[in-house]
């Protein structure tokens, strides 16, 4: 027995491995300060969690219709029309098991055999493993630490090929944290607008921001015919396990996600999508309280990690990871961040490991405590003092 061909073109979460590693240390016996993976620690707001549990006595324990609940795609639809300013209707939103859905049948529903799909670089792993599982070719569009890790119309021209049918986008960004200005979505809205390709907008990560308002390239002239607009609970109401997200798109494209739905996970549990509509419907206060604590946690994590020999890092504009420069220890970030977790207890990813250009880099998830991130920092300090010659 053998598997199919098209299985060696699947890559996978480092996130994943290097939990899977922590813990087997911490079944040894070892005790380890995660930084590894990118989920809020908060609990899930207790009003949510109550609004699940009266949906399971309500009776939301049946199928749904494979778009999602019509109450949920209405609410989703307002949500998104106030929050983004952008007209849309509910058989624009399909609701999906988690946002990753929403990825992954995007482009199924685009990209042929032999297409261009541009993607960012260093940028969520998953984008460039279902491109290439799908037989289309990922173009790197290399997000530069001296731009703040964003990019303009300039640098993603240079990559437009008659075969681009795809950009991937992703603000607040995965792992770099970097946000895209009103300026960058006009001039990248205003290079792709007249062509003939689509645009999956990742904004999972729209709420954890720092400063400003987040914005959508669906809503530049022309881009909401062409966007897919991916957003969901994980990440802002802490609700990763609870597999809650969405898509809004065009009704023809939603019409094509919700066959896959169909083929695929038939719909989104019942009483989950209850819970999410009292979350989109409820006070935003705990979201509020999370974004505040995620700040203090960026800024003295961040202020640590720039104390340590060898490390660079920016504060970061959104989402909850640091990515610092550690090219200036002299070792390759795959292997430092193999000795972090062995030698000094600290799991974290090694850049590379979201691209080539994320080589020399580190990411670091700041959904711990301020009293563990300090840990961490102080770990890491014993550990890279001991064994390395640093330039600074
Ligand atoms: N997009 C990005 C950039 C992410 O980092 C993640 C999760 O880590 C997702 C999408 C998927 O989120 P969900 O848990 O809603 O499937």
């Amino acid at each position: 027995m053998r598997y199919a061909d098209r299985m060696g073109q699947l890559g996978t979460e480092t996130a994943f491995e290097v939990l899977a590693k922590a813990r087997a240390l911490e079944a040894k016996g070892r005790s380890i300060v995660h930084l590894e993976i990118g989920e809020p620690d908060f609990d899930t707001p207790a009003a949510i969690r109550a609004a699940a549990v009266r949906a399971l006595d309500e009776g939301f324990t049946h199928y749904g219709p494979s778009a999602g609940l019509p109450e949920v795609r209405e609410a989703i639809a307002s949500f998104i029309a106030k929050d983004r300013k952008l007209a849309v209707t509910p058989d624009q939103v399909v609701v999906t098991p988690g946002g990753k859905p929403i990825l992954t049948f995007a482009i199924m529903a685009i990209v042929n055999p032999g297409d261009e799909v541009i993607v960012p670089d260093p940028g969520f792993p998953i984008y460039e493993s279902v491109v290439r599982f799908l037989g289309a070719k990922p173009v790197p569009l290399t997000l530069r630490e001296e731009k703040g890790f964003r990019f303009g119309a300039a640098d993603l021209e240079s990559l437009l090929t008659p075969r681009t049918r795809m950009v991937v986008l992703n603000s607040p960004h995965n792992p770099t944290g970097s946000v895209l200005t009103p300026k960058d979505l006009d001039e990248i809205a205003g290079l792709l607008r007249d062509r003939d390709l689509f645009v999956l907008s990742d904004e999972i990560y729209s709420k954890i921001l720092y400063d400003g308002v987040h914005e959508s390239i669906a809503t530049r002239p022309g881009m909401a015919e062409k966007t897919i607009l991916l957003d969901g609970f994980s990440k802002t109401y802490a609700m990763t396990g609870w597999r809650l997200g969405y898509g809004v798109m065009p009704v023809w494209m939603a019409e094509a996600v919700n066959k896959l739905m169909v083929n695929s996970n038939s719909c989104t549990a019942s009483f989950t999508q209850r819970a999410g509509l009292a979350a989109l419907t409820g006070p935003q206060d705990d979201v509020d309280r999370m974004v505040a604590e995620f700040r203090r946690r960026r800024d003295a994590f961040v202020a640590g990690l720039n104390t340590l020999p060898g490390f660079q890092c920016a504060l970061p504009p959104g989402a909850f990871y640091a990515f610092p420069n550690v090219k200036g220890t002299g070792r390759p970030s795959r292997e430092l961040a193999d000795a972090l977790l062995q030698e000094a207890g600290v799991a974290c990813l090694n850049g590379g490991a979201f691209g080539s250009y994320g080589e020399g880099y580190l990411r670091f998830s700041t959904a711990n405590s301020i009293e563990n991130l300090l840990e961490a920092v102080e770990r890491m300090r014993g550990y890279l003092t001991a064994t390395s010659k640093p330039s600074k």
